[in-house]
């Protein structure tokens, strides 16, 4: 019986759960959707789109070397997906189309609808469990619920991994030739500008280049992530952020990429390791949120409470943060990384999060609208999760009296000033004291060519603490 691999964010051909049971189930033909107004409704970057399709390019010639052909099918949006897949399965004759599962709400309602609407002709979906290691719903607490604290979701998913550790698939095998043609894959799709060489190089695409990556990483970097990974001018994380949500690299390849390089061990010898694991589990964690809590992915907080908070309506400071000019050197220069490579540091994602929701006292959905629609890593779950920490209206979020002051943190993880140097050259010039806090040097314009701060940190820290305990009092 033929089948059909519909590929979404899971682009390769190496330990992708779908395809291995295609493959091993029948001739096999693959098939992707190109959405743009869905794209657009979820605000996904045109650097991420165009990132899909360069790897698309890239998996297109890795099935060609299987013999599957690859289609192109257009959808505008997901509301169309089931009649496009019906059709092309009828065109086809095919008997299963097989898929990885996804998480969001659009995304569980589209496969609900087209698994419907094949069933009714009689064609089954296959959903597997690809993108994590432990299906959502699978983890849960003593009394059945999902877990909202990180630490004790971890505790459980190291014993399940101590017990069973989710294994690679073995390679892919060609199959014989089928009589149908590849489709020609679009360059570029309307309304997604094609980013700049310079941000295009920086992200190569395809499963070589992604395991290079990480395989580079694993042997050289991993041991020292633990004292590495907060400062943002070393190059101490792995960037592998934008192969994992776009679905190049499996999270299956990384925790065997880490442990093999600790002879297979999690708690012995190299600290990088269950460091860096403990990341992959974040991932986890959120994907995981995302299904127990679904409100979250529908631009409501965790904390529910939170909904009342009296956030500031103040678009000139929302640009200012947005195009790099808070007069905050270490806001500006990872809000600068960000526009010119479409990736962020996750120490910058932070101090940038908390600077926006607490000094500008600015709505989180507004900074998570922004990197959605700038990183080449945007994630659903994992930006929410990271925004909804940042403005403590999340689960295990950082208490709202915890409030990152930028100055200090520039200060302990750029101690030299050369993140600073990099991204705002107008201040290269200082010395790595006053780089931090060109304001703090007096006078009456400040360093020329840069903006003086938008707030007084300590005053909009206030106001912050003063914002927040209103609504505890409301409570
Ligand atoms: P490494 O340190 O090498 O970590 C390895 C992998 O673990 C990452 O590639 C990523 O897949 C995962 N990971 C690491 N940290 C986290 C985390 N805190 N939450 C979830 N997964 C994590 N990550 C995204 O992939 N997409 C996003 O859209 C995204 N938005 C964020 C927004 C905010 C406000 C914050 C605070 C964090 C966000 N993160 C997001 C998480 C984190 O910043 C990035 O995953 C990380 O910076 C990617 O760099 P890396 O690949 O070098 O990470």
């Amino acid at each position: 019986m033929r089948q059909l691999m519909w590929f979404r964010t899971d682009l390769r051909v190496r330990d992708n759960t779908a395809l291995h049971a295609a493959l091993t189930t029948g001739p096999t033909i693959a098939l992707y959707l190109i959405s743009p107004g869905q794209w657009r409704a979820h605000d996904d970057a045109p650097a991420k789109v165009d990132f899909w399709l360069r790897n698309l390019a890239e998996l297109a010639w890795a099935l060609d070397r299987l013999n599957v052909p690859l289609l192109i099918r257009h959808a505008d949006t997901w509301a169309d997906a089931a009649e496009v897949v019906r059709k092309l399965c009828h065109e086809l004759d095919v008997g299963a189309v097989q898929v990885n599962e996804e998480y969001g709400v659009n995304e569980t309602r589209r496969d609900r609808a087209v698994a419907e609407r094949l069933a009714a002709d009689g064609i089954v979906l296959r959903s597997h469990l690809d993108q994590l290691f432990f299906r959502p719903g699978s983890v849960l607490t003593q009394s059945g619920s999902y877990f909202q604290v990180y630490s004790q979701f971890r505790k459980v998913c190291y014993q399940r991994l101590h017990t069973a550790l989710p294994s690679c698939l073995p390679p892919p095998r060609a199959q014989e030739e089928l009589d149908i043609p590849n489709d020609t894959l679009p360059a570029a799709v309307d309304g997604f500008p094609v980013p700049p060489e310079s941000l295009r190089q920086l992200w190569p695409a395809g499963e070589a280049a992604a395991l290079e990556r990480l395989e580079t990483f694993a042997l050289e970097e991993l041991w020292c992530y633990e004292e590495r990974r907060d400062f943002p001018a070393q190059p101490g994380t792995s960037q592998l952020s934008p192969y994992l949500a776009a679905g190049v690299l499996s999270p299956r390849q990384c925790l065997h990429a880490a442990l093999g390089n600790n002879q297979g061990e999690f708690d012995s010898g190299n600290p990088g390791v269950v460091c860096w694991i403990n990341e992959l589990l974040w991932r986890e964690f959120y994907k995981h949120i995302l299904v127990g809590f679904p409100r979250v992915s529908q631009h409501r907080p965790f904390r529910q409470e939170t909904e009342a908070l009296a956030w500031r309506n103040a678009p000139e400071e929302l640009e200012a943060w947005q195009q790099g000019r808070t007069g905050i050197p270490i806001v500006d220069a990872a809000m600068r990384q960000l526009l010119a490579t479409g990736w962020m540091h996750n120490r910058l994602r932070m101090v940038v999060a908390m600077f926006l929701t607490k000094n500008l006292l600015i709505d989180w959905r507004e900074g998570e609208r922004w990197f959605m629609r700038h990183l080449i890593d945007g994630d659903l779950a994992a930006n929410n999760g990271g925004w909804q920490w940042s403005a403590s209206t999340g689960t295990d979020a950082a208490p709202y009296f915890r409030i990152f002051n930028p100055v200090s943190q520039s200060q302990r993880f750029d101690p030299d000033g050369h993140f600073l140097c990099h991204w705002l050259p107008e201040l290269a010039h200082l010395d790595k004291r006053d780089i931090h806090n060109p304001a703090g040097l007096g006078g009456l314009f400040g360093v020329e060519g840069y903006p003086a701060p938008l707030v007084d940190l300590s005053a909009s820290r206030e106001r912050a603490l003063a914002a927040f305990r209103n609504l505890a009092a409301r409570e």
